[in-house]
């Protein structure tokens, strides 16, 4: 059986995961996958991204999660031969939903780029016998200066546990958080959807209107209500910050 599943999506590498979205068994001739592969390139050009690292795929790929099978709308590959592409089934991708799509799927290659500079900047800090590093990871001044990528990551992620329980930019985002809470999907597969719903959302909103649905803790009568939450100050930050070092590194303007 082959469940159906909204919104975007996919990735990666040996970490696994891979989902999917849209319309499904599309009839598909190849104006159609002309099409998804223009407007993904078109999204690329403006999301400082090359265009000619995104390829279309006429076939499909299944794939498992939690005991369900889906099909992918798209993957971004994060190791292997394929590493720093994407790729889109366009007979997974509903009209109207490539930018969505290939956005999120650029946030996973952007935040993959920012983890590996980030390692690289914290293992050089902790090396470092010039600078000092105190308890809660930020480094002193002259630290902060040579390695500016690990300090702004730490400053942000301060509070991990508090983004964790804020998330939920999207449902799906959401989906990821409760499976990692399950022990089913790690930590750094659900800060990867997240940020790759922002992107996707991004396409049609502002930042500062990206709101998500939360559920609060149940009153003192055991009831739990449902309320619209604006994305938290930290998750703005990291997102802004992994984009920044991108467009720092692959000189877009
Ligand atoms: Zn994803």
């Amino acid at each position: 059986m082959v469940t159906k599943f909204n919104p975007y999506h996919v990735l990666h590498g040996p970490e696994g995961g891979q989902f999917t979205s849209g319309d499904g068994d599309a009839t598909l001739d190849s104006t159609r996958s002309q099409v998804v592969l223009m407007a993904a390139q078109d999204t690329a050009k403006k999301l400082g991204f090359d265009p000619n690292k995104i390829a279309v795929n006429e076939g499909e790929h299944p794939f498992a999660l939690n005991g369900k099978n889906y099909q992918a709308a798209g993957l971004a590959y994060l190791d292997g031969p394929k590493a720093g592409t994407i790729e889109l089934f366009p007979r997974q991708i509903g009209t109207g939903a490539t930018p969505a799509i290939t956005a999120h799927e650029i946030m996973h290659q952007k935040f993959r780029a920012y983890l590996d500079d980030y390692r690289t900047q914290r293992e050089g800090a902790i090396k470092d016998v010039d600078i000092k590093m105190r308890g809660n990871g930020m480094l002193d001044e002259a630290g902060a200066r040579r390695y500016p990528l690990y300090q702004e990551h730490t400053r942000i992620t301060d509070d991990l546990h508090q983004m964790m329980r804020d998330d939920g930019v999207s449902s799906y985002s959401r989906d990821w958080w409760n499976a990692q809470e399950a022990g089913k999907a790690t930590l750094n597969q659900a800060i990867h959807e997240t940020l790759a719903e922002i992107g996707a959302l991004q396409q049609t909103t502002t930042l500062a209107n990206m709101t998500h649905i939360a559920r609060a803790a149940p009153n003192e009568e055991g009831q739990a209500f449902l309320y619209v939450k604006p994305l938290s100050q930290q998750w703005k930050d990291l997102y802004a910050s992994v984009n920044s070092n991108w467009q720092a590194k692959h000189n877009v303007p």
